[in-house]
């Protein structure tokens, strides 16, 4: 029995702000549990607010989500509150999500508080153990988030999240506002909690580079759509989607005589209020023809068991891929 996430919205969108933004729209997929899936794309391609609808901290427009066989949506009172429990989240800005009035020790300890899972001096000890297990001290419990570094922040959210005993953590953009060499502390640190508790992880990135290492299994997202499904190695390997080809060119290549990716991304990230017509990356892509612009291409399976939203992924498999020059 498998974490089993589906979200699927027929053409629905999602009220947010005033305007009706269609910051998700007909996406549907599956995490397996104990993988490390991870949700790439800009900023505003909806990844996020994918994160949150799985959660239900945000109620769809329509489409559904499931959880272990049952839907979200249809669950009493009692099951909200397991589901709650289980599934977890972390954020990008730590201090952001971190009430400045309370003590580390409180913060840590509100879950275990709000589940009823210890009391007292069992819930310190409780408190003490979870701050050991991502790097800090139990003397920490009696100090307040700003007195923390980025990195250290990070850690007493993720233990936060811990704290009710958690299958699923969903990570938005955990690492992206921290300095390069704290983020490989981070990723370490989750990959460790992962194997140690047999989480699932969900990963929000817009960066390639953050998750490939981590990741099982990728899902490329523009303008609230995916554009490619893939176990991340293949995807590095041999990206199929033009979109999944320009984010890959465009990390930084270590040696500067490396040859210069050929698949550069032109213009800016349409809005998502009014999504271009057809293929949404039409605008954007080297490779559109007239009719990308006219017909939606439909998320195709491909004989590899991989997932692309292209009407002409096969031919440019060969002429686009290739000329990328993949990071090593
Ligand atoms: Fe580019 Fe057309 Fe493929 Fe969309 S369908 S990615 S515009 S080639
Ligand atoms: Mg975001």
């Amino acid at each position: 029995e498998g974490i089993d996430l589906k979200k699927h919205f027929g053409g629905g969108g999602l009220l947010s702000t005033p305007t009706v933004v269609r910051a998700v729209d007909g996406v549907s997929l599956a995490v397996q549990r104990g993988e490390t899936f991870a949700i790439v794309g800009e900023s505003g391609c909806g990844k996020s607010t994918l994160g949150r609808l799985l959660l239900r901290l945000i109620e769809a427009t329509s489409g559904d989500v499931r959880y272990e066989g049952q839907s979200i949506l249809s669950l009493k009172p009692n099951d909200v509150r397991r589901l709650r429990r289980e599934l977890q989240i972390i954020f990008q800005d730590p201090f952001a999500s971190l009430n400045p009035r309370m003590n580390v020790g409180d913060i840590v300890g509100e879950p275990i508080w709000l589940h009823g899972l210890a009391k007292g001096s069992e819930r310190r000890d409780r408190v003490a153990e979870l701050l050991n297990t991502v790097g800090l001290r139990a003397a920490h419990a009696d100090r307040y988030p700003h007195e923390f570094s980025g990195g250290q922040r990070q850690r007493i959210g993720i233990a936060r999240a811990l704290a009710g005993d958690p299958k699923l953590i969903i990570g938005d953009e955990p690492v992206s506002a921290l300095d390069v060499s704290i983020q490989a502390q981070i990723i370490n640190l989750l990959e460790d909690l992962k194997e140690r508790f047999g989480l699932t992880l969900v990963i929000v990135a817009h960066d390639l580079a953050v998750i490939r290492h981590m990741s099982d299994r990728v899902a490329v997202m523009y303008l609230g759509q995916i554009m490619e499904l893939s176990e991340t190695d293949a995807l590095f390997d041999n990206p199929l989607h033009p979109y999944t080809q320009a984010l890959l060119a465009a990390i930084p290549v270590p040696s500067p005589s490396s040859r210069q990716p050929k698949v550069l991304l032109q213009g800016d990230i349409p809005s998502p209020a009014s999504p271009p017509s057809g293929c949404r990356f039409h605008t954007r892509c080297p490779h559109a023809r007239p009719v990308c612009s006219q017909q939606t291409p439909a998320l195709e399976a491909t004989p590899e068991g991989r997932r692309v939203a292209c009407h002409f992924w096969r031919e440019i498999q060969g002429a686009g891929a290739g000329s990328i020059t993949a990071p090593p």
